[in-house]
């Protein structure tokens, strides 16, 4: 039996399917008979939620607005792509084939200033806050996309649309040589963000400060080059300049998922003007419709105030890791509040996370030990009660809290049948196996082979050695302080040094 029918998503009517969805995890010979579940998303377009039915069946194209690489990301950035990593990781949970495309947004207005402020080419500059960012994916747990397209790379991709839009005349030319989107050339502008290009005219016309355009709306697709560019232009068709930035993720995303693709998300901040106005060029130049399904995360509060530099609540990954925060419970942290739901990111939060962690691991350990005579209902029914509350929140547009909580029972009542000792050495693995499994969902139970001691707690816990050898205390205790105060405690034990990561 195959482990997943991959198209059911698109069949329209309700059928009747043998559907293993744990196929893994279920090796007690009971199979769950499931209606073919339904994934629902939110959809921004319509405001409601509605059935997922992919264009191409059992696969998904979707599109990320990316991090502009000019600084490490804040922690309000990482929470949209948690939820977009929790996305997909449930949709490949379901069977789907996901291309996952996320821009590197590598020239704008800030990239620019900041390589001109260390006086570096623009490229170097964007390379290093881009393998930053790469970084922080990682340590985030985050999977990769299926492709990073970068804006510098796909300047032909963008001259093109944009020399549609302007044989069309829906673009035209300002008087500092720029072209502009002319906004009420496309009736349908203002569709995602329910904002009426009327409203727009009188917002606009009082921060305007563009004297070029035609209309205080219209937005810039093509930026005519200015002395503050500096060496930063493309000589195009479209005379020497840069892209704007809503044109980038146009142009990147129909070059790797087509003229209409599945879904597109981003932080609700970026519904208006980024998204609004990547619909307008990109359905302006195709004719068709861009996105089938947009999804949106909301804010981030940091200890319930919007977080902000002046406020001292600003946080880059980097800042709460260097406290010695476990990047997992950040992560659990960040996933474990609905997408749509306003997020307070507290320290105690974090505790939280942390120790929600610790009961799975410990859980997962006491497992191991099971060797009790096995065979009763109960581990069965508690299994199948997990996997069906666990997939039914998902599908019903990520309720993850809900998923969470009957994880949780799960393991509450696992626990008591190991207690009484009536789970057995195969049932205990099979338990073990679903556990892991939902994990591929979540992504925060650590990996132990993963779990490598860094460079610098290596080369400390070796001068610590050094120094106990020649009875060096002060300089082992220095050793040992420093170690802890990067989240690492050692133990001297029989068998040698042992570590482990500890909270700070
Ligand atoms: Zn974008």
């Amino acid at each position: 039996m195959p482990p997943f029918d991959r198209n059911f998503y698109s069949i329209g009517s309700v059928r009747i399917e043998r559907l293993n969805i744990f196929a893994q995890a279920t090796s007690l010979g009971t199979y769950m008979s499931h209606v073919a579940p339904k994934f629902k998303l939110f959809n921004t377009l319509t405001r409601q939620k509605e059935d997922l039915q992919t264009i191409t069946p059992g696969k998904v194209g979707m599109y990320t607005c990316g991090p502009t690489v000019y600084d490490y990301p804040h922690i309000g950035n990482f929470r949209a792509f948690v939820f977009e990593d929790l996305l997909k990781r449930w949709l490949q949970f379901r069977g789907f084939q996901v291309t996952h495309v996320m821009n590197l947004t590598d020239v704008d207005d800030k990239t620019i200033k900041g390589s001109q402020t260390q006086a570096k080419p623009l490229r170097e500059y964007t390379n290093f806050f881009a393998n930053a960012f790469f970084q922080d994916i990682k340590v985030l747990n985050i999977e990769p996309a299926t492709v990073y397209p970068r804006a510098t790379d796909h300047i032909p991709e963008m001259v093109s649309i944009i020399k549609t839009l302007l044989q069309k005349g829906i673009a035209y030319c300002g008087e500092d040589g720029s072209v502009y989107f002319a906004v009420s050339k496309f009736p349908k502008y203002g569709k995602l963000s329910h904002i009426s290009v009327q409203e727009l005219k009188v917002g606009a016309r009082v921060s305007q400060d563009e004297y070029a355009k035609e209309e205080a709306q219209d937005f810039a697709l093509w930026k005519a080059w200015t002395p503050e560019d500096g060496d930063v232009y493309w000589e195009t068709e479209l005379g020497k300049g840069r892209p704007g930035w809503h044109i980038e993720c146009s142009a990147m995303s129909m070059k790797y998922l087509g003229e209409t693709f599945d879904i597109h998300c981003g932080g609700v901040d970026n519904m208006f003007p980024h998204h609004e106005n990547e619909i307008a060029q990109s359905e302006a130049a195709t004719g068709k419709t861009f996105v089938n399904y947009w999804m949106h995360n909301e804010h981030l509060l940091v200890e319930g105030k919007k977080m902000a530099k002046r406020l001292g609540n600003f946080y880059t990954l980097r800042d709460l890791l260097s406290k010695g925060l476990d990047p997992l419970a950040i992560r659990y942290l960040l996933l474990s509040t609905h997408y749509r739901q306003q997020f307070n990111f507290t320290f105690e939060g974090l505790e939280a996370a942390k120790s929600a962690i610790e009961r799975l691991t410990n859980f997962l350990r006491r497992l191991k030990d099971a060797n009790g005579k096995g065979g009763s209902r109960k581990v069965n029914e508690l299994t199948e009660k997990v996997e069906g509350c666990f997939g039914e929140a998902m599908d019903d547009d990520l309720n993850v809290s809900v998923a969470l909580a009957s994880l949780f029972d799960f393991v509450r009542d696992v626990n008591n049948l190991l207690d009484a000792n009536e789970l057995s050495r195969e049932e205990g693995t099979m338990v073990s196996k679903l556990i892991s499994n939902l994990d591929k969902v979540l992504g925060v139970i650590p990996k132990p082979q993963e779990e490598a001691l860094p460079a610098e707690a290596q080369v400390l816990i070796e001068q610590r050695e050094e120094a106990r050898k020649i009875k060096d205390w002060k300089t082992a205790d220095a050793a040992r302080a420093q170690l802890k105060a990067m989240g690492i405690a050692i133990e001297d034990t029989a068998q040698g040094i042992r570590w482990k990561r500890i909270r700070a």
